[in-house]
């Protein structure tokens, strides 16, 4: 975000070189990313702690977090009833008396709480048999002696203001991190510069360096509500410095596509009605609005670039495949990728039956493509004699070579990166671009962030969907499941059991889906025929395995999250997910929607492992409540945030380390704004007040804009 490596070195020193930073802590901080002086400036804290008042003890209440002080009567130090040591501690401060207890400690620890030392201590307080304690507080040392409850006066980082609270690194504790960053701070932070131009930052709320140093170290005065909810002004400064160059950035794509030629397919050719005319079922009215969107921008002279989301089951394929006729209605070809070769196999089948009926050509490239039929589909893409290559990551290899290549489809965008999707548009001279996914995005955001987008959404299900019963099973009741599988089994359906892992080197409790299959095979489903598929079989394996569970030569089939995406088995109809507590929501719901595809009903179960605490089940509940993808995509991105969420790491663009592209839409709006004036300007970034927001936004973007329009 914010310096020249070349003009301002010191940001660029390795955080080593900071007081403070040994090799064990530097080693943590660089396994976390932070890796130079400029990193650690810019990791700011994840909240902060009001301890400008002191409470007395006499005044502090159970589960209320406090900063108090007093005076050491005594320490000692106990075995708790599992044998572990246990170290208590004894305070009075004139009004009362207070016990701190600590469960983990370093050697020696206990000789630094002498009677008569003085501390202040900062943790959330429990009524304990009828006593007041706190677990494991933070700890200040006083030089002063003597007892009483007055404020300390003193300029301490970490007691009689507010206090920053950064997240946890490497088990470096917050207090030593405070420390750090005051340190880094005064070497570094008069060296901190703006990508803003001079113009905008005249209107910016504050100077770059001082928001840095306020939003680490608040000032006295500032409002502690205010400073949670990152709205002070020192907050505001560094998000509109984040989202300005991530504006700018999608604002340049977006006029790079704007501007290029594509190729109109105009001629409405006959291939779509003869699809139409063989399909049992009907286009939904919104895979109808969907295509009638994406035709349009088929026939305009410049590249569609669209994203067409909707929720599992949705139908989409079809829509795509409309889509790739129109392309060889017009002479063109279709490149159709899909994450997985299972996932890219199955579209070949699918596809396969709807080309015959078209008088279409698809085929299928992969990995496990033998090399004498490679060499079949290469000739024929080279061609042209092939409409429709469908594959892989494959498809991005330098020997394929299309005749006239105009529609690129990416099937489950979010799982590729933007890298890939590029390497593909280079095959094809402006081709159009149609990207798919089943995690929905609010639209609100989709908007703003992937300003260089257009989207068409699904929001209305194929008719005939029995609704899926989902369940939470605790991990203790997996008799019940058993039964429940196998009497489903009985009545001649199908199951998955998914788990979370194959090897489980980490964790041992981890159910291990090799060991389990086996356990099914030869104990628990003697009778039935169990099928196993991982991550770390070959692609051909794979390949069989699905063939089997599709013809129903296996019944139940243990996997991991392999099959998680697109995979159509509609005599499949129930779903149990080991270890549920470990998946994302957006998972689960894709795992789920791995059922409920035929005309039975259909049942998920997500089994809770013994280990998880409560908040998981209260996380899952989500699950039980609604089927809705975008309720459910909403909920996860509450939890976890949309960075990871949008796939915007993937996209090259780092997480932003203050701003929240959710919660701050209007400094998305106005950094946004921003970037148009500047444009307007100079649309070029050509100009010398330009040149350091260029050369920042290189630096942001990882190379990964296209900045053709203004090299
Ligand atoms: P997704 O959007 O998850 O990729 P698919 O394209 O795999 O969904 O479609 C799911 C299933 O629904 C497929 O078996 C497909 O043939 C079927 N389908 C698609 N559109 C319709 C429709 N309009 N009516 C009935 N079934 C449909
Ligand atoms: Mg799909």
């Amino acid at each position: 975000m914010i310096a020249a490596p070349n003009r301002e070195p010191v940001l660029q020193r390795p955080v080593r070189y900071v007081k403070g930073v040994g090799p064990k802590i530097g080693a943590a901080l660089e396994a976390a990313g932070i890796r130079t002086l400029e990193d650690l400036v810019c990791f700011f804290p994840r909240t902060y702690e009001d301890r400008r008042s002191v409470t007395t003890f006499r005044n502090i209440r159970p589960g209320e977090t406090v900063t108090t002080t007093g005076r050491v009567v005594g320490s000692r130090l106990r075995l708790t009833a599992g044998r572990r040591q246990l170290l208590e501690v004894t305070l009075t401060d004139g009004t009362g008396h207070l016990t701190c207890r600590w469960f983990h400690f370093r050697a020696g620890y206990e000789r630094l709480f002498r009677a008569g030392f003085r501390v202040v201590l900062t943790g959330t307080a429990q009524a304990y048999r009828g006593q007041m304690e706190i677990l494991h507080p933070e700890v200040e040392w006083l030089p002063e002696a003597g007892p009483g409850p007055q404020v300390p006066a003193t300029t301490s980082l970490h007691y009689g203001r507010i206090v920053p609270v950064y997240s946890e690194i490497g088990g470096i504790p917050t207090r030593r991190l405070r420390t750090i960053l005051r340190a880094a701070l005064d070497l570094a932070k008069t060296e901190l510069r703006s990508a803003l131009p001079p113009t905008l930052q005249r209107e910016a709320p504050m100077p770059l360096p001082q928001a840095v140093e306020e939003t680490h170290f608040p000032p006295p005065d500032r409002n502690p509500q205010i400073l949670f909810a990152r709205r002070t002004p020192a907050q505001e400064r560094i998000i509109l410095e984040e989202f300005f160059l991530l504006s700018l950035g999608l604002l340049l794509r977006r006029r790079a596509s704007d501007a290029a030629a594509g190729h109109a397919m105009t001629k409405p050719g006959g291939r779509g009605d003869l699809l139409r005319k063989a399909l049992d079922f009907s286009l939904t009215g919104a895979q109808e609005r969907a295509l009638a969107e994406i035709l349009t921008d088929l026939a305009r002279p410049r590249p569609m670039n669209r994203l067409l989301q909707g929720d599992v089951g949705s139908g989409k394929t079809i829509v795509a495949f409309l889509a790739a006729l129109r392309a060889a209605d017009n002479d063109f070809q279709t490149a159709f990728m899909a994450p997985t070769e299972i996932l890219a196999e199955q579209h070949h089948r699918t596809l396969g039956t709807w080309a015959e009926k078209t008088n279409t050509q698809v085929a299928l490239l992969t990995s496990g493509t033998s090399t004498v039929e490679r060499q079949e589909i290469l000739e024929a893409a080279r061609s042209g004699e092939v409409h429709t290559l469908i594959g892989t990551h494959a498809l991005i290899e330098k020997a394929v070579a299309f005749n006239r290549l105009g529609l690129i489809v990416v099937d489950e965008q979010h799982r590729f990166g933007v890298a890939q999707r590029a390497e593909l548009l280079r095959k094809g001279v402006q081709p159009h671009v149609l990207i798919m996914s089943a995690t929905p995005i609010p639209r609100t955001l989709a908007m703003t962030l992937y300003g260089d987008l257009d989207v068409s959404t699904l929001d209305e299900m194929p008719p005939g969907r029995k609704p899926i019963v989902t369940r939470i099973v605790p991990d203790g009741r997996r008799a019940r499941f058993y039964t429940f599988v196998n009497d489903e089994v009985g009545k001649g359906r199908q199951a998955f059991l998914v788990y979370p892992l194959v090897e489980d080197s980490e964790k041992v409790y981890l159910k291990n889906a090799k060991q389990m299959a086996e356990e099914f095979r030869t104990r628990i489903f003697p009778h039935l025929k169990v099928g196993l598929m991982h991550g770390r079989m070959k692609a051909e394996e794979k390949d069989a395995v699905m063939r089997s569970f599709r013809d129903g030569a296996i019944q139940i089939l243990v996997a991991t999250t392999v099959i998680e995406v697109g995979i159509d088995v509609p005599n499949a109809t129930l779903m149990v997910v080991e270890h549920a507590e470990r998946f994302g929501l957006a998972q689960l719901h894709q795992l789920r929607g791995r059922v409920g595809r035929g005309a039975e009903s259909s049942t998920c179960l997500l089994i809770v492992g013994k280990e998880a605490g409560p908040e998981a089940a209260q996380r899952l509940k989500a699950m039980v409540e609604t089927q809705d993808g975008f309720r459910i995509a909403e909920e996860d991105l509450r939890i976890r945030g949309p960075g990871e969420f949008l796939g915007l790491r993937q996209s090259g663009y780092p997480d932003f380390h203050l701003g929240n592209l959710i919660e701050d839409t209007a400094l998305l709006r106005r950094s946004q704004e921003w970037a148009r004036r500047v444009l307007a300007t100079d649309p070029a970034l050509a100009r010398p007040e330009h040149r350091f927001t260029r050369e920042r936004l290189v630096a942001r973007w990882h190379g990964r804009l296209e900045l053709g329009s203004i090299a």
